[in-house]
């Protein structure tokens, strides 16, 4: 165990240790099946069940009654990029957009190839240092739905307050940030998120979807991008990711037994709060990317004086046990991914490598 890492990756990204070894203990012979989970139908007892306990678990730490379905797909969050405008976007009418960086780009680029768009906010004059307040963003009349990205994973910016927009149908794009802390799943008409940074391995993406939003689904698309297929067939219409849901599920009952949201969002500030402590107390020497008042709890965004020192400080962390630091080349610098899996020890050695970085360099 000691050859394990502090794994900063964005993602795929660390997954708890309590996980991985459960599913090694149980990776050949899955519930005495005499098989390993990659094995067994989709059809069998064993998956269903798993397949419903990650439903129920998911509705459980968001705190979502009947009235919504989760669902198992596959294809990544880009592939709900399209599958939203195609699902609720209907001739005639407008969907808007909130622009805080690339992925939510890619979601509008994506919109526009099936109807009209609208961009109700829009933060790239300055590199998506920030999310818009409120009172900056500017619906259409009667917008089908509002989209928004609530955590950018490239910009290291986050919602730290989450809208809301009343009786228009609001969509977010959760892949980077999504059960990272306590908020009103209910204002959400529907959520969704690639599984490989926060939730589990790739090859899962969970749709959280009310289920008035599968009534009018148009029946002129493809089955397998109607949402109203995958609900009806309880996510199992074709072959699903078998081994990623059930990751997903040891993932979702390891959260429940770090008490749920509250007991995560509280460990979560305090592992960002000693990276963010650590580059304010720098005198400059570090320099945060995102406004203090947009900053994520999940990625971490930040400079140092200059490129060579960047490229050093990459580098002599990797000697250092602590990896995946080099950031994204649309920002530049450093970037530390501390998803829920990553502990608070990993936390503490990316700021004791960082104060010992400075007194070396500074
Ligand atoms: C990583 C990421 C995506 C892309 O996810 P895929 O599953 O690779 O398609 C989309 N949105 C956000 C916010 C992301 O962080």
């Amino acid at each position: 165990m000691n050859q394990r890492i502090f794994n900063f990756n964005a993602g795929p990204a660390a997954l708890p240790l309590e996980v991985l070894m459960e599913a090694q203990a149980e990776f050949l012979n899955y519930q005495q099946t005499g098989m390993s989970i990659l094995e067994i139908s989709h059809r069998s007892k064993p998956y269903e069940a798993i397949n419903a306990e990650a439903e129920a678990n998911m509705k459980e730490l968001l705190g979502l009654g009947d009235n919504y379905r989760v669902l198992f797909l596959q294809g990544g969050a880009s592939t709900q990029f399209a599958m939203v405008p195609m699902n609720f976007l209907p001739q005639g009418r407008t969907a808007d957009y909130i622009l805080t960086g690339a992925w939510s780009e890619k979601a509008l680029k994506e919109a526009k190839l099936f109807g009209n768009t609208h961009v109700a906010g829009t933060t790239a004059d300055g590199n998506y240092k920030r999310i818009p307040r409120m009172a900056e963003i500017q619906l259409s009349d009667h917008p089908a739905y509002v989209h928004i990205t609530s955590n950018n994973t490239i910009f290291g910016t986050q919602w730290n307050e989450l809208p809301s927009f009343g009786q228009v149908p609001l969509i977010a794009d959760m892949s980077s940030d999504i059960l990272n802390k306590p908020f009103t799943a209910e204002n959400f008409a529907m959520i969704y998120a690639g599984a490989q940074k926060n939730l589990g391995p790739s090859g899962v993406t969970v749709v959280i979807i009310r289920k008035d939003l599968l009534e009018n689904n148009p029946k002129t698309i493809s089955a397998m991008l109607r949402y109203e297929t995958h609900a009806k067939n309880d996510s199992m219409y074709n072959t699903p990711p078998v081994f990623s849901v059930y990751m997903l599920n040891l993932v979702l009952r390891w959260l429940k037994g770090q008490g749920g949201l509250t007991g995560i969002g509280k460990r979560n500030i305090a592992k960002a709060g000693l990276v963010y402590d650590t580059i304010d107390q720098s005198s400059g020497f570090y320099r945060g990317h995102a406004n203090v008042d947009s900053r994520s709890l999940m990625n971490v965004t930040f400079r140092l004086p200059n490129e060579e020192q960047e490229k050093k400080f990459a580098k002599e962390a990797e000697v250092a046990g602590l990896i995946g630091l080099k950031g994204h080349r649309s920002v530049g610098g450093l970037r530390a991914s501390m998803y829920n899996a990553m502990t608070l020890a990993g936390c503490q050695a990316l700021k004791d490598f960082m104060l010992e970085f400075q007194r070396k360099n500074g």
